[in-house]
């Protein structure tokens, strides 16, 4: 992904906090491997002429049920990344109280120089290639960077052909028209926010009166822009791949979504100044949300952060090292495996409305969910202050381990 090894840096932290709060070496073992690994190389005829395509499944644990995780389309995508972004899946599970262990997939290519058509055949294909591993109560995918649910369509579709049958709880995030659930294609920023909302009101910070910069407009991003925009709070700064945007007093969010529609970018909007990715970071803001991907702040950049809030709503958007320059900051991290897990915990009211044949509304979607995420802040604030763990991280991976390695233990498996 880049030279920050991410899977390395989660098994530090994973040591540190183990090593810290006196939970057994030999019980976290178990937590330092993933438990399966597939690579697959496959070819596919593509407009571009016949292409080797590589992808990965990580299955890291599945003490706490069939495991569970996006499936990302992108050029920087290798073993290292998949197995770090398992593994923050089977502590994000745990931690919403999920029925799932932790998984997470990916094929590595560059979705903007294939046609539609290549992208149907080489995601057919990969489920050709791992249909095996696959299936509702063994591992569900779902979507992640640069996948949609055109794409969980497909996959379902091809799943199903194997099969013989249909098999909706396969895959999450699908079209609502093929099982998918309402309110899943803005739940991980729905969710992000309702824990920002909890930690505002901890802090007893104004929500009306705080500035927010949110660097990457992806789904998550530009989803959170939006919310924040229909509960009058002020987004002041977004960036993209291809750079970002300022203006101190406010974006006009309904016009900037418009027009990275029409020019698929954010850069060049009219009424803001330009702004590197970098900068974004370091903007004197309230509330710097990091949605994009991995590594953005390390120890180069973790010393210019202004923010009072961080909202981590990519996977692992903050290096180990960099994670202490911010706690020497006192800067808050509402870590990615609480603030990003709007969307998996939306998966999983998919999956079981598709387990049951039911359909729930958009109104009980968003109730279940708000409900969920509160619960899961609040348990996580309760033990960050009576516990005094160093930060809301931490706390994070304490809960989270405890309750996977007693799965283990109740299952005989240690
Ligand atoms: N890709 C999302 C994540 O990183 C969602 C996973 C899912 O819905 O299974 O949490």
């Amino acid at each position: 992904m880049n030279q920050i090894n991410p899977y390395n840096d989660a098994i530090e932290c994973l040591g540190e906090v183990a090593e810290r709060y006196n939970i057994d070496e030999k019980d976290i073992e178990i937590l330092k491997h993933p438990k399966k690994i597939l690579m697959v190389n496959f070819p596919v005829h593509t407009s571009k002429g016949l292409k080797v395509i590589s992808g990965y499944r990580v299955q890291y644990n599945d003490a706490l049920g069939p495991t569970k995780g996006g499936l990302r389309f992108h050029p920087h995508v290798d073993i290292e990344g998949v197995k770090a972004l398992a593994f923050w899946m089977t502590l994000k599970n745990a931690i919403l109280d999920l029925p799932y262990g932790g998984a997470k997939g990916g094929i590595t290519i560059d979705p903007q120089e294939f046609t539609e058509h290549d992208l149907e055949e080489i995601s057919r294909e990969y489920i050709r290639q791992i249909h095996l591993f696959i299936g509702p109560a063994k591992d569900i995918p779902a979507p992640d960077v640069y996948t949609n649910p055109k794409i969980m369509g497909w996959m379902m579709d091809e799943f199903g052909k194997i099969k013989g049958e249909h098999v909706p709880a396969m895959i999450t995030g699908k079209p609502l028209s093929i099982g998918g659930s309402q309110a899943r294609s803005y739940s991980t920023a729905m969710g992000g926010f309702f824990v920002l909302r909890e930690a505002l009101a901890k802090y007893k910070i104004n929500p009306l009166q705080t500035k927010t910069a949110i660097h990457g407009f992806g789904n998550a991003g530009m989803n959170l822009a939006k919310i924040m925009d229909s509960n009058n709070m002020t987004v002041v700064a977004v960036s993209d791949s291809k750079g970002g945007i300022y203006n101190e007093n406010g974006l006009n969010i309904e016009s900037l979504i418009k027009h990275k529609k029409e020019t698929r970018s954010v850069v060049d909007f009219a009424g803001a100044k330009p702004l590197t990715n970098n900068d974004i970071l370091e903007l004197n803001v309230d509330i710097l949300v990091p949605a994009a991907l991995e590594n953005a702040i390390t120890k180069s950049n973790a010393g210019n952060i202004n923010a009072k809030i961080i909202l981590e709503l990519a996977n692992g958007p903050i290096t180990f090292k960099a994670d202490k320059i911010l706690y020497e900051k006192k800067i808050v991290v509402l870590p990615d495996i609480l603030a990003n897990a709007g969307g998996v915990t939306v998966s999983y009211f998919e999956w079981m409305q598709n387990l049951y044949g039911a359909r729930w509304t958009e109104e009980e979607i968003l109730k279940k969910l708000d409900d969920r995420m509160k619960t899961a802040f609040d348990e996580l604030y309760d033990n960050y202050v009576s516990e005094s763990y160093v930060d809301f991280r931490t706390a994070a991976y304490v809960y989270a381990i405890k309750k996977i390695i007693q799965a283990e233990k109740d299952r005989g498996r240690i």
